[in-house]
């Protein structure tokens, strides 16, 4: 019956291939949980994802943390020209919520108490709702220059469960663009988020 094998071969081809094609492929695994991040979510430490695909954030307006003009430039520009064209739903929220089960999700801030020396910015949950996601994250990035484009779009990474090459499956290097697009570390600083980066995220959200 050689007709009907070469029919269900032929079955099964289609098969997977609608499979492929049905979700977004991404090369480098670069969202958390990877291969080689198997950390979980965490308040205070760790990297997260976002709790779901509908995304709202803040910038601190008055107060230790604000962010000027500029700074909000590029958050915005970031949020508009990487993200927004994601699968993720995302909006300014203009009253911030801080408490309770559908906080603000992402919190910016222009400072620099408690980054490490050589830390430009950082991002942390501050409250994990499961292994894998938060509810809400901060971003904190120092004043005085360090508000570009490259690094909001990588902190935001950091918001939604990107890390960086040495975390990513399979390992890259913290400078390969091509793969890690913004979230590249050191000298080799992008401003792009990557077509890599986009399809996990549509893979995730
Ligand atoms: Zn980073």
């Amino acid at each position: 019956m050689r007709a009907t094998s070469r029919g269900k071969v032929a079955i099964a081809a289609a098969a997977s291939w609608v499979l492929l094609t049905g979700t977004a492929f991404a090369a480098t695994d670069t969202l958390m949980p990877t291969r080689n991040y198997t950390y979980y979510c965490g308040s205070g430490h760790g990297i997260c994802q976002t709790d779901n695909e509908t995304l709202t954030y803040y910038m601190d307006s008055g107060g230790t943390y604000e962010l000027e003009s500029n700074d909000r430039y590029y958050v915005n520009e970031t949020v508009s020209s990487d993200y927004a064209p994601t699968d993720l739903v995302i909006s300014y929220d203009s009253s911030p919520s801080f408490s309770g089960d559908a906080e603000t999700d992402h919190i910016w801030q222009e400072g620099s108490t408690g980054l490490s020396d050589d830390a430009a910015g950082m991002t942390w949950c501050n409250d994990a709702v499961d292994l894998y996601a938060c509810d809400q994250h901060y971003i904190r990035i120092r004043g005085n220059g360090y508000y570009v484009g490259s690094l909001t779009c990588h902190e935001m990474g950091h918001g939604v469960g990107l890390v960086h090459g040495d975390l990513a499956y399979p390992t890259r290097s913290r400078t390969d663009v091509a793969a890690m697009g913004c979230m590249v570390t050191g000298t080799a600083y992008s401003p792009d988020l990557g077509t890599n980066n986009f399809n996990n995220i549509n893979a995730t959200y």
